[in-house]
């Protein structure tokens, strides 16, 4: 973080300082809220939570060197005291973001909202100094915490908006109001919560109402209500997709017997050909959204097309693929599903599976409402279409939809199997396996079937 004083800090936040001998003291960063993060010249947030509150705390936090405490009540230590903490943290966030003059690209979608944050930074730092969220940190607390860490040097600010409900990204967007706008997808990621595509849209599409007419919406052309975005913003629009209309676009989008996309990359400056080093062909569709936001600050094709070839997953358990010392491959992308990845992950399994056995241990896709036993089923289905040998469905009654959809697409009987749980899961692969073969493990989250991809890496 740039470095701000205690009495700058007190005067944005609108904040009393307490027990702070010199307000003229820097805080010189991080802004941290775990207290084991704290390093000389921080400034510790104190958030009340349920089970922990951060005041208690703080003089600990000043033992270690933090600068002062933003706190709700005074603390006895050096405090900047505020009426809400976390409007305290947004509000020095906005400061800061403003201060810096970094360009600050927020996205938001219902999938892939942090594999294409990592790919987008990755893109960006070839170009200039980055920062961006790490993992998944994109809430009101993770965002501005995110934002805080740039520096006088940070060009680019990448930050990931979840949303939760009607209301949220334009929480969002005001705290850290960005200058470009990503949509990526509405799918039905949390469809049971929200209630329908169209509130999902509603929700997200605050993202580009946020932006001033000097930004840059960029929304997908290959997505219908994200389209549609396109008339509520006053920014300028950039679309990308495989669609025609596209102005950065896909063509020849291939799926190699590796697993990997190649397609060609065209964008307005140029064309260029990607061989991408992640797996399924969903993460075309990130490379594309990745590929207009570097557009838009000014990278050449050729030089996003190298970019995208050289891009590794930053985050664990998307379609992270390990092969064991005896020869099976474990491809774990059991950080979370929905049907257009669960399909995705499928056709990736088959192509890695060519003139090998495929095993798919699947779970529960969660939040899906009254499509979900249509989407089970399907998947089921799919499953049997691309030949691949083995279905092991893990869980409940969603495991058996899958199953049956397996069943009823094709004369397969004992090429698919029912387990209740993971564990049981884990026997039946650790007895069946042999050289050569491909396991793909995926569910929601809510599932945990990352457990079976790490056992069977364990043992192998
Ligand atoms: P979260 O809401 O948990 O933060 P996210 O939107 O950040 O999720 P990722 O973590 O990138 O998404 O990916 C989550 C899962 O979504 C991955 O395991 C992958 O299967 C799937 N996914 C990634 N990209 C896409 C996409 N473009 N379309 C559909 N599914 C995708
Ligand atoms: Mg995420």
């Amino acid at each position: 973080m740039i470095a701000l004083s205690l009495a700058e800090i007190a005067e944005v936040v609108g904040g009393q300082t307490y027990d702070i001998p010199d307000p003229s003291l820097p805080v010189t960063g991080p802004v941290v809220r775990d207290s084991r993060e704290v390093v000389p010249g921080s400034l510790f947030v104190a958030f009340a939570g349920e089970r922990v509150d951060g005041h208690d705390f703080a003089a600990a936090v000043v033992e270690a060197g933090a600068a002062a405490v933003l706190a709700s009540r005074p603390v006895g230590v050096p405090a900047i005291v505020v009426e809400d903490v976390q409007s305290a943290l947004g509000a020095l966030a906005r400061h800061v973001v403003r201060r810096l003059g970094t360009t600050l690209v927020a996205l938001t979608g219902s999938a892939g909202k942090t594999s294409t944050k990592d790919l987008i930074a990755q893109v960006l730092r070839r170009k200039a100094p980055t920062v961006f969220t790490p993992g998944s940190l994109n809430n009101e607390i993770g965002l501005p915490l995110t934002a805080l860490t740039a520096t006088g040097e940070t060009r680019f600010l990448v930050l990931e908006m979840g949303a939760r409900g009607i209301g949220h990204i334009r929480y969002l967007t005001g705290l850290t109001p960005p200058k470009i706008g990503l949509v990526l997808n509405v799918g039905t990621a949390h469809i049971g919560e929200f209630g329908g595509r169209e509130q999902i849209a509603l929700a997200k599409g605050e993202l580009v109402e946020a932006l001033p007419e000097d930004g840059t919406a960029v929304l997908n052309a290959d997505d219908p209500l994200v389209r549609a975005m396109a008339s509520r913003t006053k920014a300028k629009v950039l679309l990308f997709g495989e669609s025609d209309e596209a102005d950065v676009r896909a063509e020849n989008v291939r799926l190699m017997d590796s697993g990997q996309p190649s397609f060609r990359l065209h964008t307005p400056s140029g064309a260029s050909d990607v061989t991408m080093r992640l797996y399924g062909e969903h993460h075309v569709s990130n490379a594309l959204a990745a590929a207009a936001v570097a557009h838009e600050l000014g990278m050449s094709a050729d030089e996003i097309a190298l970019a995208l070839s050289e891009a590794g997953s930053l985050s664990r358990w998307r379609m992270e693929v390990t092969e064991r010392p005896d020869g099976v491959t474990v491809v774990n992308d059991a950080y979370n599903a929905n049907p257009e990845s669960m399909r995705a992950a499928l056709r990736a399994l088959a192509s890695m599976g060519k003139g090998r056995r495929t095993w798919a241990v699947l779970g529960q896709m969660a939040e899906l409402g009254d499509e979900a036993l249509a989407e089970h089923d399907a998947v089921g289905r799919l499953a049997v279409r691309l030949n691949v040998s083995k279905l092991v469905a893990v869980g409940g009654r969603e495991a058996a939809w899958l199953q049956l959809g397996a069943y009823n697409e094709g004369s397969w009987g004992e090429e698919s199997v029912h387990v209740s749980d993971a564990q049981a899961a884990v026997d039946l692969l650790r007895s069946e396996l042999r050289q050569g073969d491909v396991v793909l493990v995926k569910a929601s989250r809510s599932v945990g079937l990352e457990s079976v991809a790490q056992a069977l890496l364990a043992t192998g």
